[in-house]
């Protein structure tokens, strides 16, 4: 079975100057001419939750997996519009607890606040055809907190997305990728289907739907890497 790319996107938007986290960012044009190319290649480009039935190894095909983490409002302007054009869907990930809000967890250390969706802009990349998965309320790294506040942060995401958007919510996204048997095992038990990490590799049929690795887009990567990462083991040797 064809292996499937679950590529991560952070910002589709030009870096700004002097930012040192280059590779969280790939320009619009670049986002554009790597769904061209997968389109070309005979990739579909899917969300998470009609990508389920090919990871569960239910269904066969040539798809990659289309993710973006945190909820960033340049998805919907540069991201939504491109994804269309080629019949594609995406899954961002979304924090629950800062909705309308910034990247208050690592806006001090990048020296750079991002604007976040907020409800209505959540809707509309939702009624643009795309789906939204939960990214935790807060964005702390699972495996420091609490067995309570891992819950809060697990299931009350869900709840609290779904409770604002009024549709299902069936996908996470661990923050950081910081995930061991425990986050694992509070995810599940949350009623999601489906969870990825930040470990590199390409996704396989059969493989644990909670711990699921993902190919990182960068904006800082050459060109020519992008098929690499696709089409061969590249990102599966690391
Ligand atoms: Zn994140």
């Amino acid at each position: 079975m064809n292996p499937i790319p679950i590529l991560m996107y952070h910002n589709i938007a030009a870096a700004p100057k002097g930012v040192g986290l280059r590779g969280l960012y790939v320009s619009p044009l670049r986002f554009a001419r790597q769904m061209a190319l997968l389109r070309l290649l005979g990739y579909r480009g899917l969300s998470m939750s009609h990508a389920m039935p090919y990871l569960r190894g239910e269904q066969e095909g040539k798809i990659a997996v289309i993710t973006l983490d945190d909820g960033y409002r340049d998805n919907l302007e540069n991201a939504l519009p491109v994804l269309q054009r080629y019949g594609f869907t995406a899954t961002c990930y979304v924090v629950s607890g800062a909705v309308g809000a910034h990247n208050h967890w690592d806006a001090e250390q990048l020296g750079l606040r991002k604007a976040l969706m907020d409800a209505g802009e959540l809707r509309e990349w939702l009624t643009g055809g795309m789906e939204i998965g939960a990214h935790s309320r807060y964005h702390p790294r699972l495996p420091e907190v609490d067995a309570r506040t891992l819950e809060d942060e697990v299931a009350g995401s869900r709840q609290e997305l779904e409770d604002l958007l009024g549709i299902a919510v069936t996908q996470f996204c661990y923050p950081y990728g910081a995930a061991g048997g425990r986050e694992r095992d509070a995810v599940q038990r949350a009623g999601f289907q489906g969870a990825v990490t930040v470990r590199r590799g390409r996704a396989r049929p059969g493989m644990d739907l909670f711990d699921l690795p993902r190919v990182l887009v960068g904006g800082h990567h050459a060109p020519h890497v992008f098929p690499l990462q696709i089409l061969t083991p590249h990102e599966d040797r690391h």
